[in-house]
């Protein structure tokens, strides 16, 4: 597959920074994994609802890490975030609810930043709760915009007209989380950019 660049994005950059990030992570992470799977898929039912997605590493302690990278530091674990992995703990078998959040940040000279966490209850009952509710919704033919999702934007998503004409433009705001439905199972946000359709606004 052709790789396709937009006219601001500097290919030869890109690549110097993918490999500073690949060497960081090499250098300073991965040694002390000790990987029991790598990039694989989950899915089950959460709250009665068929959920899958992608899990980057579970480690041999039953510790759900996740890579990202990001323009810089990251702040506190986000909401959204424990939604994510929340959904993962309860799909994996064998998953404990410990996490680890592994962090490259593209700056200059890039850094690592870790940051362990734990899934809680209320992380789960709020997975129980929303996914039902958002297939309710769906069914009846509600699609509500999430624009806190990293791939709503005009950039990545194709339905930003539809979605501007429907809901109004955004303002500050559309740059995050899309809620989307893929043939009756709903995907969870957070992975696979090129996989992910608003098919509920097509
Ligand atoms: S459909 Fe697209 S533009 Fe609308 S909320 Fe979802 S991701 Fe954002």
């Amino acid at each position: 597959m052709e790789t396709e660049f937009r006219d601001d994005e500097n290919p030869k950059e890109l690549k110097e920074l993918g490999e500073a990030l690949t060497v960081k992570y090499l250098d300073e992470a991965a040694p002390e994994i000790q990987p029991a799977a790598v990039e694989f898929q989950v899915c089950g039912h959460i709250g009665g609802v068929a959920v899958h997605g992608y899990v980057d590493l579970l480690d041999v302690q039953g510790r759900i890490i996740d890579l990202k990278s990001a323009a810089r530091k990251p702040g506190d674990i986000s909401n959204d975030y424990r939604f994510q992995i929340a959904t993962y703990a309860q799909l994996i078998l064998g998953g404990t609810g410990r996490a680890r959040l592994d962090t490259l940040t593209k700056t200059k000279k890039p850094e690592l930043v870790q940051q362990e966490f734990t899934i809680e209850a209320s992380d789960v009952e709020q997975t129980q709760k929303l996914y039902p509710a958002v297939q309710q919704a769906i069914r009846a033919g509600h699609f509500l915009p999430n624009r806190s999702s990293n791939l709503c934007s005009r950039r990545y998503c194709s339905f930003w007209r539809r979605c501007e004409q429907t809901w109004g433009w955004r303002g500050l705001g559309m740059s995050r989380r899309c809620s989307f439905r893929t043939q009756g199972t709903l995907r969870l946000p957070g992975k696979r950019p090129a996989q992910r359709r608003a098919d509920h606004l097509a």
